[in-house]
């Protein structure tokens, strides 16, 4: 499990987080809602050891991960999926996923890019392709294999939605909820709220850097503000 509590992240005078809390269960997906600029990514790159935190810790079962360089959290078990998804555009599908390998487990690694090919069989259809040839959801779910051969616990996914067609979301979102099923613990920064809600058991609401509302996922859909806030929707 991974617990963050009390998080501040700044970008010179500005303070991005201040005082984020949540957790992150196994076989759960947390959905990060808020507006643009609330925090989300930011609180993302913090856990992930992109950005310092100035205050607060994160702990992955018990251990103190906090402010850590990002290739030992990943080491330890939590891999980022950024934003935009940044595959290695001119190497193969096959190289980028051995690049998501490099600091785990080597002689787990046949076992673990084995699974990634069965959960995306497109990937072992376009092992040989250059990354940059993919499809946009293709690309997302090369950015998701890619993390997953790290053998991670905890996943951060930041908007894998973003540019891609609706039915491709759906698609997508199936995904994530299989790799939560499959014993990863998932926080997901998701613009497309509905959609995310669909997939996720718990939420917690960003705004202006604060947690404002923390919550089960059915619990969120019937709470008027939540719907208000992020759904657009009264
Ligand atoms: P979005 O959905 O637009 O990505 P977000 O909720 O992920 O929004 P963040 O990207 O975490 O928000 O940004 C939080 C605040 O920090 C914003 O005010 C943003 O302008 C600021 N910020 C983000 N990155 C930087 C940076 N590299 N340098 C300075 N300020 C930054």
């Amino acid at each position: 499990m991974l617990e963050v509590t009390d998080l501040h992240v700044s970008y010179g005078n500005i303070e991005a987080v201040r005082g984020v809390g949540l957790t992150v269960e196994p076989e759960r997906v947390t959905l990060v809602l808020g507006a643009n600029g609330a925090g989300k990514s930011t609180t993302l790159k913090a856990i992930a050891g992109l950005q310092k935190p100035h205050a607060g810790t994160v702990r992955l079962d018990g251990r103190d991960i906090t402010g850590q360089a990002p290739h030992r959290i990943v080491r330890q078990g939590v891999a980022l999926v950024p934003e935009g998804r940044r595959v290695f555009a001119p190497i193969s599908v096959a190289e980028n996923l051995r690049l998501g390998g490099y600091a785990a487990d080597k002689s787990a690694f046949a076992d673990t890019l084995a699974k990634v090919y069965d959960m995306f069989p497109i990937l072992a259809d376009r092992r040989s392709s250059p990354a940059g040839l993919l499809s946009g959801g293709e690309q997302q779910m090369l950015a998701f294999g890619r993390a997953l051969m790290s053998q991670p616990e905890v996943m951060l996914l930041d908007e894998p939605s973003m540019g891609l067609a609706p039915v491709v979301i759906d698609a997508i979102l199936a995904k994530v909820a299989e790799m939560a099923q499959a014993g990863i613990g998932i926080l997901m920064v998701e613009q497309n709220a509905q959609a995310g809600l669909d997939i996720a058991d718990r939420v917690v609401a960003i705004a202006r850097g604060e947690v404002v509302y923390t919550g089960e996922s059915g619990d969120a859909r019937n709470q008027a503000s939540v719907l208000r806030a992020f759904l657009g929707e009264a």
